[in-house]
């Protein structure tokens, strides 16, 4: 299976907790002003990779503590990364994936796409939201505004609200 990607970093220490493979997916529709990746709007750019090639580089270094799916608009590519995102875990590595949509939009677009139910389920954390420029802060880690959440994704199921994950600074 293939995925649309605008880049790979394979070690970052910024995009989550611990040492984390960043997948950058190619295509983004929520376009939010003052966005750092413009490039990764037009879903027809990037490159084509193989979701086996990207796993063979989280299988090839043994210190990463995970995967982090960022973008561009993960949910976009659901099937592809939920494909990904089973296999890492299988892996015993963890995965956190950024999306523009809030928890409540994707739980209303998980119940009429399979795909992306199982790559919420499949997301030990999600940070959500849009990035908005007069909300941004700097000191706030693993996210660009205040608006966004980093959701622990089991917790928040099982009990059926938002549970923020110790880490998420709030
Ligand atoms: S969701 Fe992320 S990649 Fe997409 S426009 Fe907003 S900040 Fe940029």
């Amino acid at each position: 299976m293939r995925l649309r990607v605008a880049g790979i970093i394979e070690e970052s220490v910024v995009d989550g907790p611990g040492l984390r493979l960043v997948v950058f997916v190619q295509g983004c529709p929520h376009r939010c002003p003052g966005c750092h990746n413009p490039h990764t709007w037009d879903p027809a750019g990037g490159t084509l990779m193989e979701v086996e090639e990207i796993l063979a580089m989280v299988k090839r270094n043994p210190l990463l503590k995970g995967v982090t799916l960022s973008g561009g608009e993960p949910f976009a590519q659901a099937g592809a990364l939920a494909v990904l995102a089973r296999q890492v875990r299988a892996l015993g590595r963890d995965v956190i994936t950024y999306t523009g949509y809030t928890w409540e939009k994707l739980l209303e677009l998980a119940g009429r796409d399979g795909a992306v139910k199982e790559l919420v389920e499949l997301s030990d954390y999600i940070v959500d939201g849009p990035f908005i420029q007069e909300k941004r802060d700097p000191e706030l880690p693993f996210r660009g505004s205040s608006n966004q959440r980093v959701i622990d994704v089991p917790a928040s199921l099982a009990c059926g609200r938002v549970v923020i994950a110790p880490w998420g600074g709030q």
